[in-house]
Protein backbone atom coordinates (compact mmCIF):
# COMPACT_ATOMS: atom_id res chain seq x y z
CA UNK A 1 0.00 0.00 0.00
CA UNK A 2 0.97 3.38 -0.37
CA UNK A 3 2.96 5.88 2.22
CA UNK A 4 0.53 8.01 1.73
CA UNK A 5 -3.70 8.87 1.49
CA UNK A 6 -4.04 9.88 -2.04
CA UNK A 7 -6.54 12.18 -2.98
CA UNK A 8 -7.73 13.17 -6.62
CA UNK A 9 -9.98 16.27 -6.80
CA UNK A 10 -11.77 17.56 -9.98
CA UNK A 11 -12.55 20.53 -10.78
CA UNK A 12 -15.75 20.40 -12.51
CA UNK A 13 -16.68 23.56 -14.60
CA UNK A 14 -13.08 24.96 -14.28
CA UNK A 15 -12.22 22.59 -16.94
CA UNK A 16 -14.23 23.94 -19.32
CA UNK A 17 -12.61 27.41 -19.48
CA UNK A 18 -10.25 26.48 -22.50
CA UNK A 19 -7.34 28.76 -22.85
CA UNK A 20 -8.01 30.86 -18.80
CA UNK A 21 -8.02 27.05 -17.27
CA UNK A 22 -4.64 27.38 -15.83
CA UNK A 23 -5.93 30.44 -14.10
CA UNK A 24 -8.66 29.30 -12.55
CA UNK A 25 -6.99 25.89 -11.53
CA UNK A 26 -4.31 28.03 -10.07
CA UNK A 27 -6.97 29.96 -8.05
CA UNK A 28 -8.61 26.48 -7.23
CA UNK A 29 -5.25 25.55 -5.90
CA UNK A 30 -4.45 28.35 -4.23
CA UNK A 31 -8.06 27.87 -2.41
CA UNK A 32 -7.69 24.10 -1.11
CA UNK A 33 -4.41 25.13 0.19
CA UNK A 34 -6.05 27.64 2.00
CA UNK A 35 -8.88 25.45 3.47
CA UNK A 36 -5.88 23.05 4.29
CA UNK A 37 -3.71 24.85 5.90
CA UNK A 38 -4.50 23.94 9.13
CA UNK A 39 -3.38 19.92 8.67
CA UNK A 40 0.29 19.27 9.02
CA UNK A 41 1.72 17.34 5.93
CA UNK A 42 0.22 17.77 2.52
CA UNK A 43 1.10 18.54 -0.43
CA UNK A 44 -1.40 19.65 -2.96
CA UNK A 45 -0.10 20.06 -7.08
CA UNK A 46 -1.83 20.30 -9.93
CA UNK A 47 -1.06 17.58 -13.09
CA UNK A 48 -2.67 16.87 -16.48
CA UNK A 49 -5.69 18.49 -15.55
CA UNK A 50 -6.25 17.22 -11.82
CA UNK A 51 -5.53 18.05 -8.50
CA UNK A 52 -3.95 15.97 -6.50
CA UNK A 53 -3.68 15.89 -2.68
CA UNK A 54 -1.39 13.62 -0.66
CA UNK A 55 -1.65 13.47 3.20
CA UNK A 56 0.65 11.56 5.43
CA UNK A 57 -0.62 8.84 6.49
CA UNK A 58 -0.93 9.81 10.06
CA UNK A 59 -3.57 12.15 8.98
CA UNK A 60 -7.20 11.57 9.54
CA UNK A 61 -8.41 11.71 6.10
CA UNK A 62 -12.12 12.41 6.56
CA UNK A 63 -11.28 15.81 7.92
CA UNK A 64 -9.08 16.32 5.05
CA UNK A 65 -11.62 15.04 2.37
CA UNK A 66 -14.52 17.29 4.16
CA UNK A 67 -12.52 21.01 3.93
CA UNK A 68 -11.37 20.37 0.22
CA UNK A 69 -15.10 19.38 -0.54
CA UNK A 70 -16.15 22.63 1.16
CA UNK A 71 -13.94 24.72 -1.52
CA UNK A 72 -15.93 26.38 -4.29
CA UNK A 73 -14.60 24.99 -7.45
CA UNK A 74 -14.39 21.39 -6.35
CA UNK A 75 -16.68 18.79 -8.02
CA UNK A 76 -15.79 15.80 -6.72
CA UNK A 77 -13.12 13.99 -4.45
CA UNK A 78 -11.97 10.56 -4.73
CA UNK A 79 -9.71 8.63 -2.57
CA UNK A 80 -7.02 6.62 -4.82
CA UNK A 81 -4.09 4.38 -4.37
CA UNK A 82 -1.08 4.89 -7.22
CA UNK A 83 0.43 2.20 -8.98
CA UNK A 84 3.41 2.44 -11.46
CA UNK A 85 1.83 2.90 -15.14
CA UNK A 86 2.53 -0.93 -15.52
CA UNK A 87 0.07 -3.88 -15.86
CA UNK A 88 1.51 -5.95 -13.59
CA UNK A 89 1.90 -3.45 -10.91
CA UNK A 90 -1.77 -2.16 -11.68
CA UNK A 91 -2.95 -5.39 -11.12
CA UNK A 92 -1.10 -5.97 -7.64
CA UNK A 93 -2.23 -2.45 -6.58
CA UNK A 94 -6.19 -3.34 -7.34
CA UNK A 95 -6.01 -6.68 -6.45
CA UNK A 96 -4.96 -5.34 -2.79
CA UNK A 97 -7.30 -2.37 -2.92
CA UNK A 98 -10.12 -4.98 -3.73
CA UNK A 99 -9.18 -7.22 -0.65
CA UNK A 100 -8.99 -4.36 1.22
CA UNK A 101 -12.99 -3.59 0.40
CA UNK A 102 -13.91 -6.99 0.94
CA UNK A 103 -12.85 -7.19 4.09
CA UNK A 104 -14.17 -3.62 5.36
CA UNK A 105 -17.37 -4.02 3.67
CA UNK A 106 -18.18 -7.31 2.49
CA UNK A 107 -17.86 -6.57 -1.27
CA UNK A 108 -19.03 -9.72 -3.22
CA UNK A 109 -19.33 -8.04 -6.78
CA UNK A 110 -17.03 -5.64 -8.42
CA UNK A 111 -16.27 -4.20 -12.19
CA UNK A 112 -13.53 -2.38 -13.88
CA UNK A 113 -14.04 0.56 -15.24
CA UNK A 114 -10.80 1.27 -17.34
CA UNK A 115 -9.75 4.75 -18.34
CA UNK A 116 -6.31 5.54 -20.38
CA UNK A 117 -5.40 9.07 -20.35
CA UNK A 118 -2.31 8.33 -21.70
CA UNK A 119 -2.86 7.55 -25.34
CA UNK A 120 0.48 6.34 -25.66
CA UNK A 121 -0.14 3.72 -23.10
CA UNK A 122 0.02 0.48 -25.53
CA UNK A 123 -3.18 -1.63 -24.10
CA UNK A 124 -6.45 0.51 -25.39
CA UNK A 125 -9.12 1.27 -22.09
CA UNK A 126 -11.46 -1.90 -22.85
CA UNK A 127 -8.52 -4.48 -22.94
CA UNK A 128 -7.21 -2.92 -19.88
CA UNK A 129 -10.31 -3.79 -17.93
CA UNK A 130 -10.28 -7.05 -18.94
CA UNK A 131 -6.86 -7.58 -17.70
CA UNK A 132 -6.95 -5.97 -14.62
CA UNK A 133 -10.74 -7.78 -14.41
CA UNK A 134 -8.49 -11.01 -14.33
CA UNK A 135 -6.01 -10.35 -12.41
CA UNK A 136 -8.79 -9.15 -9.14
CA UNK A 137 -10.64 -12.59 -9.96
CA UNK A 138 -7.27 -15.03 -9.27
CA UNK A 139 -6.07 -12.34 -6.05
CA UNK A 140 -9.72 -12.06 -4.69
CA UNK A 141 -11.27 -15.58 -4.98
CA UNK A 142 -14.95 -14.57 -3.53
CA UNK A 143 -15.55 -11.99 -5.82
CA UNK A 144 -17.67 -11.92 -8.86
CA UNK A 145 -18.30 -10.03 -12.25
CA UNK A 146 -21.56 -8.04 -12.36
CA UNK A 147 -21.67 -5.87 -15.40
CA UNK A 148 -24.80 -4.44 -14.31
CA UNK A 149 -24.54 -4.21 -10.75
CA UNK A 150 -21.53 -4.66 -9.12
CA UNK A 151 -21.14 -3.57 -5.40
CA UNK A 152 -17.92 -2.02 -6.29
CA UNK A 153 -17.11 -0.14 -9.40
CA UNK A 154 -13.24 -0.27 -9.93
CA UNK A 155 -11.85 2.56 -11.73
CA UNK A 156 -8.49 2.26 -13.23
CA UNK A 157 -7.52 5.42 -14.54
CA UNK A 158 -4.10 5.34 -16.32
CA UNK A 159 -1.94 8.13 -16.75
CA UNK A 160 1.37 9.19 -18.37
CA UNK A 161 3.42 8.00 -15.39
CA UNK A 162 0.80 6.80 -12.28
CA UNK A 163 -2.34 5.11 -12.36
CA UNK A 164 -5.16 5.77 -9.63
CA UNK A 165 -6.74 3.17 -8.39
CA UNK A 166 -10.47 4.39 -6.65
CA UNK A 167 -14.47 3.42 -6.51
CA UNK A 168 -16.88 6.38 -5.56
CA UNK A 169 -16.71 9.76 -5.71
CA UNK A 170 -17.32 12.32 -3.08
CA UNK A 171 -19.37 15.13 -4.33
CA UNK A 172 -17.68 18.95 -3.91
CA UNK A 173 -20.17 22.08 -4.03
CA UNK A 174 -19.26 22.98 -7.55
CA UNK A 175 -19.43 26.49 -8.56
CA UNK A 176 -16.26 28.44 -9.15
CA UNK A 177 -12.94 28.97 -7.06
CA UNK A 178 -13.09 32.44 -4.70
CA UNK A 179 -11.38 35.51 -6.22
CA UNK A 180 -12.40 34.79 -10.06
CA UNK A 181 -15.39 37.07 -10.15
CA UNK A 182 -14.99 40.15 -8.21
CA UNK A 183 -16.26 41.25 -4.81
CA UNK A 184 -19.32 41.89 -3.52
CA UNK A 185 -21.08 43.93 -0.67
CA UNK A 186 -23.82 41.75 0.78
CA UNK A 187 -26.77 43.42 2.49
CA UNK A 188 -26.84 40.80 5.52
CA UNK A 189 -29.73 40.87 7.77
CA UNK A 190 -30.37 37.53 10.45
CA UNK A 191 -32.83 36.34 7.89
CA UNK A 192 -32.89 32.67 6.06
CA UNK A 193 -32.51 34.21 2.84
CA UNK A 194 -29.29 36.79 2.71
CA UNK A 195 -26.80 34.17 3.86
CA UNK A 196 -27.60 31.72 1.24
CA UNK A 197 -28.15 34.75 -1.41
CA UNK A 198 -24.28 35.72 0.47
CA UNK A 199 -23.19 31.76 0.20
CA UNK A 200 -24.26 31.66 -3.72
CA UNK A 201 -22.97 34.47 -5.04
CA UNK A 202 -19.40 33.45 -3.56
CA UNK A 203 -20.50 30.11 -4.81
CA UNK A 204 -19.71 31.37 -8.33
CA UNK A 205 -16.52 33.04 -7.52
CA UNK A 206 -17.17 36.47 -5.72
CA UNK A 207 -15.48 37.55 -2.64
CA UNK A 208 -17.44 38.71 0.08
CA UNK A 209 -17.68 42.11 2.09
CA UNK A 210 -20.62 42.73 4.06
CA UNK A 211 -22.71 45.00 5.45
CA UNK A 212 -25.64 44.72 8.54
CA UNK A 213 -27.87 47.24 9.51
CA UNK A 214 -29.41 47.26 13.14
CA UNK A 215 -31.47 49.81 15.05
CA UNK A 216 -30.17 49.86 18.73
CA UNK A 217 -31.39 50.19 21.18
CA UNK A 218 -34.83 48.90 19.29
CA UNK A 219 -32.64 45.62 17.98
CA UNK A 220 -30.23 43.93 20.74
CA UNK A 221 -26.92 42.88 21.31
CA UNK A 222 -27.92 39.67 20.84
CA UNK A 223 -29.67 40.02 17.78
CA UNK A 224 -26.48 41.30 16.59
CA UNK A 225 -24.40 38.72 17.77
CA UNK A 226 -26.37 36.54 15.87
CA UNK A 227 -25.57 38.06 12.41
CA UNK A 228 -22.21 37.61 13.20
CA UNK A 229 -22.41 34.10 14.39
CA UNK A 230 -24.87 33.39 10.88
CA UNK A 231 -22.09 35.60 9.31
CA UNK A 232 -19.19 32.83 10.59
CA UNK A 233 -21.70 30.33 8.81
CA UNK A 234 -21.06 31.48 5.16
CA UNK A 235 -17.29 32.49 6.24
CA UNK A 236 -16.53 28.91 6.86
CA UNK A 237 -17.25 28.86 2.81
CA UNK A 238 -16.02 32.10 1.53
CA UNK A 239 -12.99 32.50 4.05
CA UNK A 240 -13.14 35.68 6.55
CA UNK A 241 -14.51 38.70 5.60
CA UNK A 242 -15.14 42.30 6.73
CA UNK A 243 -18.45 42.99 8.07
CA UNK A 244 -19.75 46.74 8.61
CA UNK A 245 -21.96 47.56 11.18
CA UNK A 246 -24.25 50.24 10.23
CA UNK A 247 -26.84 52.07 13.24
CA UNK A 248 -29.91 53.13 10.80
CA UNK A 249 -32.27 54.25 13.58
CA UNK A 250 -31.82 58.24 13.05
CA UNK A 251 -32.44 57.45 9.16
CA UNK A 252 -35.36 55.18 10.43
CA UNK A 253 -37.14 57.94 12.84
CA UNK A 254 -36.41 61.08 10.21
CA UNK A 255 -38.13 58.89 7.92
CA UNK A 256 -41.02 57.82 10.06
CA UNK A 257 -41.58 61.83 11.02
CA UNK A 258 -41.47 62.90 7.66
CA UNK A 259 -42.65 60.90 5.12
CA UNK A 260 -46.03 58.86 4.24
CA UNK A 261 -46.64 55.71 6.69
CA UNK A 262 -46.91 53.34 4.12
CA UNK A 263 -43.51 54.21 2.19
CA UNK A 264 -41.56 53.70 5.39
CA UNK A 265 -39.88 50.42 4.37
CA UNK A 266 -39.50 51.33 0.54
CA UNK A 267 -37.43 53.94 1.88
CA UNK A 268 -35.44 52.35 4.24
CA UNK A 269 -34.36 49.76 1.66
CA UNK A 270 -33.70 52.67 -0.66
CA UNK A 271 -31.07 54.23 2.18
CA UNK A 272 -29.93 50.35 2.61
CA UNK A 273 -28.69 50.70 -0.77
CA UNK A 274 -27.28 54.07 -0.87
CA UNK A 275 -25.11 53.11 2.37
CA UNK A 276 -23.92 49.87 0.94
CA UNK A 277 -23.52 51.42 -2.22
CA UNK A 278 -20.86 53.46 -0.46
CA UNK A 279 -19.05 51.16 1.38
CA UNK A 280 -18.78 49.04 -1.61
CA UNK A 281 -17.47 51.23 -3.47
CA UNK A 282 -15.01 52.44 -0.94
CA UNK A 283 -13.51 48.78 -0.31
CA UNK A 284 -13.45 47.64 -4.18
CA UNK A 285 -16.60 45.99 -4.54
CA UNK A 286 -18.21 46.22 -7.88
CA UNK A 287 -21.81 44.41 -7.09
CA UNK A 288 -24.36 44.90 -4.47
CA UNK A 289 -25.55 41.70 -3.15
CA UNK A 290 -28.96 40.95 -1.31
CA UNK A 291 -31.52 38.36 -0.75
CA UNK A 292 -34.33 39.56 -2.49
CA UNK A 293 -37.10 37.55 -3.94
CA UNK A 294 -39.66 38.38 -6.49
CA UNK A 295 -43.01 38.54 -4.88
CA UNK A 296 -41.90 37.49 -1.08
CA UNK A 297 -42.72 41.10 0.88
CA UNK A 298 -44.32 44.12 -0.30
CA UNK A 299 -40.73 45.81 -0.90
CA UNK A 300 -40.09 42.57 -3.25
CA UNK A 301 -42.61 43.15 -5.52
CA UNK A 302 -41.59 44.52 -9.87
CA UNK A 303 -42.43 47.37 -9.16
CA UNK A 304 -40.66 47.92 -5.43
CA UNK A 305 -37.58 46.03 -7.06
CA UNK A 306 -37.51 48.89 -9.85
CA UNK A 307 -38.08 51.77 -7.14
CA UNK A 308 -35.52 50.23 -5.04
CA UNK A 309 -32.55 49.84 -8.14
CA UNK A 310 -33.41 53.68 -8.62
CA UNK A 311 -31.45 54.40 -5.53
CA UNK A 312 -28.02 53.02 -6.86
CA UNK A 313 -25.85 52.45 -9.96
CA UNK A 314 -24.11 49.38 -9.10
CA UNK A 315 -25.30 46.30 -10.27
CA UNK A 316 -27.47 44.63 -7.77
CA UNK A 317 -27.14 40.79 -7.74
CA UNK A 318 -30.50 38.65 -6.43
CA UNK A 319 -29.34 35.00 -6.61
CA UNK A 320 -32.76 34.20 -4.94
CA UNK A 321 -35.04 35.93 -7.20
CA UNK A 322 -36.63 33.05 -8.85
CA UNK A 323 -36.82 30.41 -5.80
CA UNK A 324 -39.75 29.62 -4.18
CA UNK A 325 -39.18 30.10 -0.19
CA UNK A 326 -39.06 25.86 0.17
CA UNK A 327 -36.06 25.89 -1.98
CA UNK A 328 -34.34 28.52 -0.21
CA UNK A 329 -35.02 27.07 3.16
CA UNK A 330 -33.57 23.56 1.92
CA UNK A 331 -30.45 25.31 0.49
CA UNK A 332 -30.09 27.40 4.17
CA UNK A 333 -30.45 23.74 5.41
CA UNK A 334 -27.96 22.03 3.18
CA UNK A 335 -25.39 24.74 3.85
CA UNK A 336 -26.19 25.11 7.39
CA UNK A 337 -27.19 28.62 8.11
CA UNK A 338 -30.71 27.46 8.76
CA UNK A 339 -30.91 26.83 12.65
CA UNK A 340 -29.29 30.39 13.41
CA UNK A 341 -31.48 32.16 10.61
CA UNK A 342 -34.59 30.99 12.51
CA UNK A 343 -33.70 32.33 16.07
CA UNK A 344 -36.20 34.29 17.32
CA UNK A 345 -34.20 37.84 17.58
CA UNK A 346 -35.52 41.06 16.18
CA UNK A 347 -34.50 42.80 13.11
CA UNK A 348 -34.27 46.34 11.69
CA UNK A 349 -36.58 45.81 9.65
CA UNK A 350 -39.59 44.95 11.88
CA UNK A 351 -39.28 48.33 13.92
CA UNK A 352 -41.53 50.88 12.69
CA UNK A 353 -43.33 48.33 10.41
CA UNK A 354 -45.79 50.38 8.42
CA UNK A 355 -49.80 48.55 9.24
CA UNK A 356 -50.19 48.76 5.44
CA UNK A 357 -46.80 49.09 3.13
CA UNK A 358 -47.66 50.06 -0.57
CA UNK A 359 -46.52 47.10 -2.91
CA UNK A 360 -46.68 49.42 -5.97
CA UNK A 361 -44.31 52.42 -5.05
CA UNK A 362 -44.05 55.26 -8.43
CA UNK A 363 -40.32 56.62 -8.03
CA UNK A 364 -41.27 60.16 -8.30
CA UNK A 365 -43.40 59.75 -5.08
CA UNK A 366 -40.71 58.58 -3.89
CA UNK A 367 -38.11 61.22 -4.21
CA UNK A 368 -40.51 63.58 -3.59
CA UNK A 369 -40.44 62.05 -0.02
CA UNK A 370 -37.09 61.90 0.14
CA UNK A 371 -36.82 65.46 -0.55
CA UNK A 372 -38.38 66.11 2.75
CA UNK A 373 -35.32 64.77 4.59
CA UNK A 374 -31.67 65.56 4.27
CA UNK A 375 -30.96 62.02 2.46
CA UNK A 376 -26.94 63.20 2.49
CA UNK A 377 -26.40 64.27 5.89
CA UNK A 378 -28.34 61.08 7.08
CA UNK A 379 -26.04 58.64 4.93
CA UNK A 380 -22.80 60.51 5.88
CA UNK A 381 -23.48 60.01 9.89
CA UNK A 382 -24.43 56.94 8.82
CA UNK A 383 -21.35 55.69 7.38
CA UNK A 384 -19.21 57.36 9.98
CA UNK A 385 -20.70 55.30 12.90
CA UNK A 386 -19.80 52.46 10.60
CA UNK A 387 -17.88 49.96 12.77
CA UNK A 388 -16.27 46.91 11.04
CA UNK A 389 -15.56 43.53 12.53
CA UNK A 390 -13.77 40.68 10.98
CA UNK A 391 -16.05 37.49 10.70
CA UNK A 392 -13.86 33.92 10.65
CA UNK A 393 -15.11 31.12 9.24
CA UNK A 394 -16.65 27.86 11.57
P1 LIG B 1 -33.76 37.83 4.93
O1 LIG B 1 -34.19 36.46 5.26
O2 LIG B 1 -32.51 37.88 4.20
O3 LIG B 1 -33.77 38.74 6.13
P2 LIG B 1 -36.32 38.90 4.17
O4 LIG B 1 -37.23 38.03 3.47
O5 LIG B 1 -36.53 39.09 5.62
O6 LIG B 1 -34.84 38.41 3.89
P3 LIG B 1 -36.28 41.75 3.81
O7 LIG B 1 -36.24 41.97 5.27
O8 LIG B 1 -37.27 42.49 3.02
O9 LIG B 1 -36.40 40.24 3.38
O10 LIG B 1 -34.90 42.10 3.23
C1 LIG B 1 -34.55 41.89 1.92
C2 LIG B 1 -33.05 41.93 1.80
O11 LIG B 1 -32.54 43.17 2.28
C3 LIG B 1 -32.36 40.88 2.67
O12 LIG B 1 -32.28 39.64 2.05
C4 LIG B 1 -31.01 41.52 2.88
O13 LIG B 1 -30.19 41.34 1.74
C5 LIG B 1 -31.36 42.99 3.01
N1 LIG B 1 -31.59 43.34 4.42
C6 LIG B 1 -32.74 43.33 5.13
N2 LIG B 1 -32.53 43.67 6.41
C7 LIG B 1 -31.21 43.92 6.52
C8 LIG B 1 -30.36 44.31 7.59
N3 LIG B 1 -30.83 44.52 8.81
N4 LIG B 1 -29.06 44.49 7.34
C9 LIG B 1 -28.55 44.26 6.11
N5 LIG B 1 -29.30 43.88 5.06
C10 LIG B 1 -30.60 43.70 5.26
MG1 LIG C 1 -34.86 40.30 6.87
Amino acid sequence: MNEENILIVRCGEVALKGQNKPYFERMLVDRIKRNLRNFQGIEVKRHEGLIYVRADKALEIEPVIKAITKVFGVASVSQAVEAPSDLEDIGEEAVKYMLKLIEEKGVKTFKVEAKRADKNFPVKSPEIGRIIGAKVLIGCKVLKVDVHNPDVLLHVDVRHDKTYIYDGKITGLGGLPLGTNGKGMTLLSGGIDSPVATWMMAKRGMMIEAVHFHSYPYTSERARAKVEELASIVAGYCGKFKMHIINLLPIQEAIVTNCPEEETTILVRRFMMKIAERLAKETGCSALITGENLGQVASQTAESLVVTDASVTMPVMRPLIGMDKIEIMDRAMEIGTYEKSIEPYEDCCTVFLPKHPTTKPKLDRILLSESKINCEELIEAAIESDEVVVIKGI
